[in-house]
């Protein structure tokens, strides 16, 4: 019966092509995604920076811008100190003026008086009729300020073109009393744009205070005086330097990057095409993804392929593993793989060893099942997790089973004999709780007669401790068993044989007691005989014969009566035996015997109401045997020195003791133990088997039997039983 069953196959199993695919792919995947994040990191820094130089272009843009209003400031600064202008001539004035704007990078230079009148331009002739002004905000905040400033946009009074004007204040005794200015168009300011090269594709445009686009890189003539976009009007308000997304008003996406002069509150603001900042990260991102797909698709192919190749090489090995367990020679076919190759080699040895141990368990099974078979043995084993039983054939043709009958603890226990089939069930209980147990009953086998059985097994346990088979053998001892019992029957004959042959000693000693009342018998038979021959018998006195006559009878009818019990070759039952009643019985008996050799006799019977469980003849055998071997030990004792001591005593455990002491020749004492021994006889006509079979009977009373020397003289015999009730005690109190 196999109690260890395969393992189930697992179901997430993963196949070596799934594996190395995995592999491929963790391997990739995290080197792609830290190139991918490298190279986003990089990106993000050349962004940063590239903003971060487009910031300084604008500065620089913005600061160009700047230079280019403080030197005409400076050119008209220069121009308000000329003398004709400190006399008041404007005619020589206009003149100088009209050489001053060839040096700045104006279209005209105008005069214009507190109070907004025009007085001088040298884009009129001087002395032609000049326009009037108005108070500008630029002259206002000349006025105010006293500084110099740069206009915003506007359309020129005459001709509506766009165009700014720079103004520095000019002074008579301390106080501002007119504004000289240039007037300049927008388009330098677009050269200026051109002349710092950018890419064509961003989005330049200089802006002035008042964020009207006075210069643009692009559609300059669709945008010029237009507001810039509301976004960087508002990016404006908040700094005076920034960059942030926005979309151009020619609806493009950008980076816009903007800064603005604190001091003529102009800005330039740089847009670069959002697509245009991120072509490079997209182009590299695609390279990235390009280059790890290539990797992926090489990698699963290759994975695809190596793994194949160990997959068919394992797969390979299949077969010749199931040959193995199954005892057959592996055919290993030849493999690619170095590996698979030691192990098609280990398996091929793994084969061999297999085989032959698998030849060495069919032989030993073999010898197994013949001793089994001779020894009529039957193997069973109980599972008790499943409850099931399994048997060897022949213990189904020792307990009468069919091949195909089932067998269970209960069908089992229905073959038992009824009066064992308690036992056999409470060692089965004992067993299945992990107990070993051994058991000797009768079985009823279907097919009729009785069949006695030695069973033993044991339990065994699973690794949590728990009991989980029980293995037993169960052998046919039925002829052992009738053996015993023969043996038992002739023992008993051996007993009875002995007894008859101690009696027939005794016979002179009995027929010299039984002479007695019959000597009795006759005499007064006699005695009456005459009395009646008077001629007035004397009744009276005849009666009283009579009356001895029975009296006498009934002695010797006693003695006969104690004889056949003795003779008897029926066993009693064993019953509560008076033991002082059975030592007075066997004296009585031996007596005669005993005086007519000479012995005197004492008895102290201590041991008085002390009742033993016991066979009462067997008793009497005992005694009479033990009293007659101490009777023949003083055979060469001086007349007078022979004597024999019985005692009676109760010892403290519960204990009856029987001591028959002489002071015969004794026993040597590497002999005290001998004389039980079957045929040890130092006597000429001894069978040597009397103290044996004593022994034996004591012992099956439960009891001892042993010898010791006397101190003085002669040897001791002690027979000890348990008292009655006190059997339990069996075994206990031993002598050492
Ligand atoms: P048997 O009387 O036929 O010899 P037993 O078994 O009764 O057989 O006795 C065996 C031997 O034990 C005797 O031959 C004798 O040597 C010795 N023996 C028995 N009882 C005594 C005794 N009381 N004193 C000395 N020796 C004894």
């Amino acid at each position: 019966m196999r109690s260890s069953e395969p393992p189930p196959p697992r179901r997430q199993a993963i196949g070596v092509r799934a594996s190395l695919a995995l592999l491929v792919v963790g391997c990739i995947v995290p080197m792609a995604a830290v190139a991918g994040f490298l190279i986003v990191d990089f990106y993000t820094r050349e962004r940063a920076q590239l903003l971060a130089s487009t910031v300084g272009q604008a500065r620089a843009i913005m600061a160009a811008v700047d230079a280019g209003f403080r030197s005409t400031e400076a050119a008209l600064q220069a121009l308000s100190t000329s003398h004709q202008l400190e006399r008041g001539d404007l005619a020589g004035f206009h003149a100088r003026a009209v050489e001053a704007q060839r040096q700045m990078e104006a279209d005209g230079v105008i005069l214009i008086d507190a109070g907004g009148n025009l007085l001088m331009s040298t884009r009129r002739a001087y002395g032609e009729p000049l326009p009037k002004l108005g108070p500008t905000p630029l002259l206002k905040r000349i006025l105010a300020t006293g500084r110099p400033g740069v206009s915003n946009l506007f359309p020129a009074p005459v001709g509506g073109q766009l165009m700014y004007t720079i103004g520095v204040p000019v002074r008579r005794d301390g106080a501002i009393a007119m504004s000289l200015n240039a007037t300049a168009s927008p388009v330098q300011l677009a050269a200026l744009l051109a002349a710092r090269k950018l890419p064509d594709s961003w989005r330049t445009a200089i802006i002035d205070g008042s964020g009207k686009i006075a210069a643009r890189s692009h559609d300059i003539a669709r945008f010029a005086g237009r507001p810039t976009t509301p976004a960087l009007l508002r990016q404006l308000e908040l700094a005076d330097e920034g960059g942030f997304e926005t979309t151009t008003l020619d609806g493009i996406p950008v980076y816009t990057v903007y800064s603005r002069s604190p001091d003529s509150r102009w800005s330039v603001a740089l847009g670069i095409p959002l697509d245009e900042l991120t072509a490079g990260l997209r182009r590299s991102l695609a390279w990235l993804i390009a280059v790890t797909l290539a990797a992926l698709a090489l990698g699963l192919a290759l994975a695809w392929r190596i793994g194949g190749g160990i997959a068919r090489s394992v797969r390979a090995l299949a077969g010749p593993a199931a040959a193995v367990a199954s005892g057959e020679v592996p055919a290993i076919p030849p493999l690619a793989l170095r590996e698979a190759n030691e192990l098609g080699l280990a398996l091929q040895q793994a084969g061999a060893t297999v085989r032959t141990a698998q030849a060495e368990r069919r032989e030993s099974e073999q010898q197994l099942a013949l001793a089994a078979e001779a020894a009529r043995m039957g193997i069973w084993v109980r599972d008790l997790v499943r409850e099931r039983v399994w048997v060897s054939a022949s213990w189904r043709e020792l307990f009468g089973f069919r091949p195909d009958e089932p067998v269970s603890v209960e069908t089992l226990l229905q073959r038992v004999h009824p009066d064992d089939s308690a036992a056999v069930r409470r060692v089965l209980e004992q067993a299945a709780r992990g107990e070993r147990y051994e058991i000797e009953y009768r079985i009823e086998p279907p097919q009729g007669g009785l069949c006695w059985v030695a069973s033993r097994g044991s339990c065994e346990a699973g690794s949590d401790g728990v009991p989980r088979l029980v293995r037993g053998v169960a052998l046919d001892i039925t002829q052992r068993k009738l053996a015993e019992l023969e043996m038992q029957q002739k023992q008993r004959e051996v007993t009875h044989l002995a007894r008859v042959a101690t009696l027939g000693e005794l016979s002179g000693a009995l027929a010299h007691e039984l002479n007695q009342p019959l000597t009795a018998i006759l005499s007064n038979a006699q005695a009456a005989q005459r009395f009646l021959r008077h001629s007035t018998p004397d009744l009276l006195e005849v009666d009283a014969i009579l009356a001895d006559i029975v009296a006498e009878d009934q002695r010797a009818g006693e003695i006969i009566r104690r004889l056949r019990r003795l003779f008897d070759k029926r066993e009693a039952p064993r019953q509560p035996v008076d033991v002082n009643q059975v030592v007075i019985g066997v004296l009585r008996l031996l007596r005669n015997d005993l005086l007519s050799h000479g012995v005197a006799l004492s008895s102290v019977l201590g041991a008085g109401g002390a009742h033993v469980l016991a066979d009462s003849v067997q008793l009497q055998q005992v005694l009479i045997n033990l009293l007659m071997n101490a009777c023949d030990a003083m055979a060469l004792t001086e007349a007078g020195g022979k004597a024999i001591g019985v005692r009676t005593a109760l010892d403290d455990d519960g204990w009856v003791r029987i001591i028959i002491a002489d002071c015969g020749s004794g026993i040597p004492a590497a002999a005290l133990e001998q004389v039980f021994a079957p045929f040890y006889s130092t006597k000429e006509s001894g069978m040597g088997l009397g103290l044996s079979i004593c022994r034996g009977i004591v012992s099956a009373h439960g009891g001892q039997l042993w010898a010791e020397s006397n101190p003085d003289r002669g040897a001791s015999f002690h027979v000890r039983l348990p008292l009655a009730g006190a059997e339990a005690a069996v075994g206990q109190g031993a002598p050492a």
